[in-house]
């Protein structure tokens, strides 16, 4: 039973092959299917999937974003549709990050959950691209760099008494670092130039989300970087408002199944 469900799975799947959404969304092409029940159940059993793997609250909105898309798309709203399986795998691949960091009390974590997130990137303390990641990391460890623990406060942004204040929460001093780390660390702050005191965790925009998660699992993410971009031409620049009503929830369904599919894969 299992074997059959999953073979027509990826029947469906393929029904859309490799193909972009954009390619159906400009040209109308539209998918003639029953899928409803079949989106249905996958959606609960990737939200059962999600909810046993990671123990975190910030879970829940992405089960919420991909209910909210299922009913945006039932009612042939193709930009919140979209929208919300952006933000669905946003979450996800942080959440994942975020597990794998191994760090008790992730700053990452706390950031989101005190909506303190914005006021880090206010601050302009951002990870715009995996490189930026990493490039500290390489500079502390040569090639061989460490992911894990207190080093992740490594990657973010070397920060003086008075300009971290705000971020005690969500930084380490760097006499701590040090020790935990083994590694002499002498930094300037980065606002003012004086003795930095602290590192302050630097987040990362939402298109280097996917790039981490890459890093993190060692997995190829190329696949998650096009359905990003795919999602977010939907809403910037052609909302697709015209799109027939009827025929955005099999385009929407097939599509995520196929991200349910894709993601899984990684982040198993
Ligand atoms: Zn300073």
């Amino acid at each position: 039973m299992a074997q059959r469900s999953k073979s027509s799975l990826s029947k469906y799947i393929k029904m859309i092959s490799s193909k972009s959404i954009l390619d159906f969304l400009i040209n109308g092409i539209y998918i003639d299917i029953d899928i409803d029940k079949i989106i249905r159940s996958e959606i609960d059993l990737e939200s059962q999937r999600l909810r046993s793997k990671f123990n975190y609250s910030i879970i829940e909105c992405a089960i919420k974003a991909i209910n909210s898309a299922y009913y945006a798309a039932l009612n042939g709203m193709t930009s919140a549709a979209f929208e919300n399986n952006r933000f669905f795998l946003e979450r996800v691949s942080l959440t994942k990050i975020i597990s794998m960091m191994n760090i008790e009390r992730n700053p990452y974590l706390m950031a989101l959950e005190d909506k303190k997130w914005h006021e880090i990137i206010n601050d302009k303390l951002i990870i715009y691209g995996a490189a930026q990641f990493t490039g500290r990391l390489k500079h502390y460890y040569g090639k061989s760099y460490d992911l894990y623990n207190a080093c992740v406060y490594l990657t973010g942004v070397p920060l003086c008494s008075v300009h971290s204040k705000k971020f005690i929460k969500y930084s380490m001093t760097i006499d701590e670092i040090s020790d935990l780390t083994k590694k002499k660390i002498d930094e300037k702050c980065n606002k003012c130039n004086k003795k930095a005191k602290r590192f302050v965790i630097a987040l990362p925009k939402a298109g280097a989300v996917i790039a981490l998660l890459g890093i993190y699992t060692n997995k190829d993410t190329t696949k998650l970087g096009r359905f990003y971009a795919d999602y977010s031409r939907v809403l910037h620049p052609y909302g697709f408002y015209n799109y027939p009503k009827e025929m955005v929830f099999n385009l929407w369904a097939l599509d995520t199944l196929r991200l349910f599919h894709v993601l899984n894969n990684i982040i198993r």
